[in-house]
């Protein structure tokens, strides 16, 4: 059995960074654990602020974690359905994003996710007739939030573990640049945002795991994030299979779209978040296409079989050894 919390530690640790130097003025930097993986905050600014980011991230762990019993969102699988402001508004961005990605992205799966063992750690295989009686507990359109309620039906329970993210990197750049921080660098796990550019006035450079060790290369970015999702992130094996965290809606199993892994560069952290685990889903073709539809983003694409695939938006803004392919309107 996989223990998985070093495993994200180290990945999260490895991962991502790059270029910190050149901070000017005073850097502060601080690590810690919350939203189940590795945060590493940066910023070019006072204490006082990255307490605050700090706090932020734990208040958010505290409202939207499904598995803390106590949390809002807990409460609300647990059959509440008046729910604050906050989680409301949050809880119909995720729709609409399930909306927009054709379920692609959808956070109906706890349960699923649960049989799976995903948030215990007790991992097993569920048989496929588990699994088709446990789909009939998921599914994007029968949750309905009108203002402050929220209602589902009997069994149903919501997972935003694919875009809490993003939306608490959201929030800390807005709380960061209210306290007046103008660069920083802010790694939660697999989603990297970064405020303003670095303090000499080049752009921070977000290198881009690969899913075997090293990266697929770097990204410039200024006042964006960059997301990435991928199987590599959480799994487990099973008589030589393994099995991944990200769950294709239709099958409630790992997703197996020939993707290795999906980056998403955007301006909308919380959207980004979400996009890179429904690209994930998706695969290669169906993600190119939402591409040329949609737009609003520039994504990274790793193929099973090693393709690896960038929007044309980031032709002067990705850095990489290896060969890839620009994907264009
Ligand atoms: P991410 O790392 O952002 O790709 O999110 C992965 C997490 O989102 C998983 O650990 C689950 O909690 C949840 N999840 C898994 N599959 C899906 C899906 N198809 N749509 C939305 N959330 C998902
Ligand atoms: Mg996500």
């Amino acid at each position: 059995m996989q223990n998985r919390k070093p495993a994200v530690l180290l990945w999260a640790l490895s991962a991502i960074l790059l270029c910190l130097c050149g901070c000017a003025g005073r850097t502060e930097k601080r690590q810690f654990f919350a939203m189940d993986t590795v945060m590493e905050l940066t910023i070019c600014g006072e204490r006082s602020a990255l307490d605050a980011a700090q706090a932020e991230i734990f208040r958010l762990d505290a409202l939207l974690s499904a598995q803390n019993q106590s949390s809002e969102l807990a409460r609300l699988n647990a059959g509440q359905t008046a729910v604050s402001d906050e989680t409301a508004k949050l809880v119909k961005r995720a729709l609409e994003l399930s909306r927009l990605t054709d379920g692609a992205f959808d956070p109906t799966l706890l349960p699923v996710s649960q049989a799976w063992g995903f948030f215990t750690g007790e991992y097993r295989v569920p048989d496929a007739e588990q699994l088709r009686s446990l789909l009939e507990k998921t599914g994007w359109q029968r949750v309905l939030a009108d203002g402050n309620t929220v209602t589902m039906p009997q069994g149903f329970a919501l997972d935003l573990g694919g875009i809490g993210k993003g939306y608490a990197a959201e929030r800390l750049r807005s709380l960061l640049l209210q306290a007046g921080v103008r660069s920083a660098l802010l790694s939660l796990g697999g989603n990297v945002s970064v405020i303003g550019t670095k303090p000499d006035g080049s752009a921070w450079r977000v290198a881009v795991q690969h899913p075997e060790g090293g990266f697929l290369g770097t990204v410039e970015a200024a006042d964006e994030c960059v997301v990435t999702s991928g199987g590599y992130q959480r799994f487990f094996e099973r008589d030589g299979v393994r099995y991944h965290h990200i769950l294709d809606p239709q099958t409630g199993r790992p997703a197996e779209s020939g993707l290795s892994s999906a980056t998403v560069v955007s301006g909308d952290d919380t959207a980004a978040d979400a996009l890179s685990t429904a690209l994930f889903v998706m695969g290669a073709e169906k993600a190119e296409e939402f591409w040329r539809r949609c737009g609003g983003f520039e994504m990274i694409l790793l193929t099973d079989d090693g393709r690896l695939l960038i929007t044309e938006g980031l032709r002067q803004k990705f850095t990489s050894e290896l060969p890839f392919e620009v994907i264009v309107r």
